[in-house]
């Protein structure tokens, strides 16, 4: 099984993979990357592919910058 967290402070994902059994254990010991955050909240797969094809489509594919006219 793989786990994905949404740091509560940063939002930043952290996935992890583990058996079921595992899962408490690991979660407990989860320490955001990039804030030292110790609070998750637990997203599932199908959220985070919606957040990345959401924010692939924020920058057009005419131009580098995410603000021009086409893009949204
Ligand atoms: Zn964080």
């Amino acid at each position: 099984m793989t786990y994905t967290y949404t740091c509560a402070k940063c939002g930043e994902i952290v996935e992890f993979t583990c058996s079921i059994a595992e899962k408490d254990e690991r979660e407990k010991a989860l320490v955001c990357p990039s804030c030292n955050g110790r609070e998750f909240i637990r997203v599932f797969n199908a959220f985070i592919a919606r957040r990345r094809e959401s924010s692939g489509s924020s920058k057009c594919a005419s131009c580098s910058a995410t603000s021009c006219s086409s893009c949204r």
